[in-house]
């Protein structure tokens, strides 16, 4: 008996060395080494995510759900170490369960006895049944459940149904996105306590349901939702005019929204604002704050720590072209387009690149800038560029950029006029585009882009494992 505690306490504390060990073996190799060391250590002490999670004083905080949810646990990592907490939290894109193991033993001590307030963990929503058999957490908290592409069989109502399994029955908080209609049963359903948040009316809501395609359907009943608005995508005010499913009571009620473009806003009766832009991350404020308020920190502690979480690498936002993924990114400064650059150097597909370089005063009348940023990685052969547009009114100073980066002459092409250059950058052959431009010519070309996606409707069937990364949302 005594051998065989022994035993385990060896096994667990080889478990923790090996895992630091290859994470930092990993590094110097110049990988991130997420996954790896995770898988390692398990494969050692298949228990080491249960005894390190016994390490957590306070809570286990579960974050899953279709968009947001990096940008959420990054905002509730803000108000966590604003309060002075200690916590574990995995990196987005290490969020399968070996990854969420490495978080942990990168967060431990050798010998496995660390202790910390909080455990914050992202992961997809496919791995949650899973997590769910090693982890207690208090809370899981779920952004919205958007279907994609991929969703042709159906694959977003059966992952629905496996969370809603894996939660019954368990003594878990659940904290949902009230405007979301298909999550809209799961206090009914699995009898646990459910916090609900969403938006109150605000004066960028959509009457004209047209511009919604998604999550229609009544979860209960399967008939057609009736929607009196929508905040942002299915996010809205619906109701089933057969089985009266409707939107449940919030208890974190966004409301007085203003995107100038940086959001301010009232969440019950606190006044916050942020850095971040667009109706998509004022939901993820409303989550991440609704959180600490389950957590009891106080409303200085969270107004001060939205205040202060930025966005990471500009803002993003994607498009489906005629069968062709479309990323979108705001570009300010060299620390953004390196950043920017640095993310396309991850995803394999071959790419066009466009880039809008604008020059009046909200872009900064000086674009000497762009010779500070790494516009090298253009001409790295990893990329797999195809195309490069330089477009806008300094269309000429950024293709010469591209031209010094060493971007061979035969891809660059030259269009001032940002709808010709999109044009371009969606019809040249490539598996995605990806569309850079500086602030004042975001807008336009967010215009452009969701016109270019209504009127090429995507028929979706090809679309296989085409999956964007997802370090950036
Ligand atoms: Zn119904």
């Amino acid at each position: 008996m005594i051998g065989a505690i022994h035993m385990r306490a060896f096994r667990k504390i080889t478990a923790i060395l090996v895992g630091k060990l290859v994470i930092i073996f990993s590094r110097i190799m110049g990988n991130q080494g997420t996954d790896f060391p995770g898988r390692l250590a398990r494969r050692i002490y298949p228990a080491i995510l249960q005894d390190l999670a016994m390490n957590i004083e306070k809570d286990i905080i579960v974050v899953t759900g279709t968009n947001g949810k990096t940008t959420t646990t990054n905002m509730i990592a803000g108000i966590i170490k604003e309060n002075q907490n200690s916590y574990v939290h995995n990196r987005a894109g290490a969020n399968m369960i070996t990854g969420i193991t490495t978080a942990f033993i990168q967060a431990s001590n050798l010998s496995g006895q660390r202790r910390l307030d909080y455990a914050l963990l992202e992961t997809d929503e496919a791995n949650v049944p899973l997590l769910l058999r090693e982890l207690n957490p208090r809370i899981l908290l779920i952004t919205n459940f958007f279907r994609d592409q991929l969703d042709r069989y159906g694959e977003l109502d059966h992952t629905i149904n496996l969370i809603k399994d894996a939660v019954t029955g368990k003594d878990i908080e659940l904290l949902l996105n009230a405007d979301d209609p298909l999550m809209s049963h799961f206090q009914d359903q699995t009898g646990l306590h459910s916090w609900y948040y969403g938006f109150n009316d605000t004066n960028y809501d959509i009457l004209d349901p047209a511009e919604s395609r998604e999550g229609r359907f009544c979860i209960v009943c399967g008939e057609e939702l009736i929607y009196d608005r929508y905040h942002y995508a299915q996010l809205g005010n619906y109701h089933c005019p057969k089985c009266g499913n409707h939107n449940p009571a919030k208890q974190f009620a966004g409301g007085d929204l203003t995107m100038d473009p940086t959001i301010h806003f009232q969440i019950n009766e606190m006044f916050i604002t942020s850095p971040y832009q667009g109706f998509y991350n004022a939901y993820n404020i409303v989550a991440a704050v609704s959180l600490a308020k389950i957590l009891d920190i106080s409303d200085e502690i969270i107004r001060e720590a939205i205040l202060k979480v930025e966005p990471r690498a500009g803002r993003m936002e994607r498009f489906m072209i005629a069968r062709k993924p479309v990323v979108l990114i705001l570009v300010k400064n060299p620390t953004g387009l390196n950043q920017s650059l640095s993310m396309l150097l991850q995803d394999p597909a071959e790419k066009n690149v466009f880039i809008a370089l604008n020059d009046n005063a909200a872009d900064g009348r000086d674009i000497s800038w762009i010779w500070d940023a790494e516009v090298e990685v253009l001409s790295n052969e990893n990329l797999g560029l195809q195309s490069f547009i330089g477009s806008g009114q300094r269309s000429g100073d950024i293709a010469v950029r591209a031209k010094y980066a060493g971007v061979p002459l035969e891809k660059i092409i030259i269009e001032p006029s940002l709808k010709y250059g999109i044009q371009l950058a969606v019809d040249r052959p490539s598996d995605r585009s990806y569309i850079l431009c500086t602030y004042t010519a975001l807008f336009e070309c967010r215009k452009i882009l969701s016109e270019m996606q209504k009127s090429a409707p995507h028929s979706l069937m090809e679309e296989s494992n085409k999956r964007l990364p997802d370090s950036q949302e």
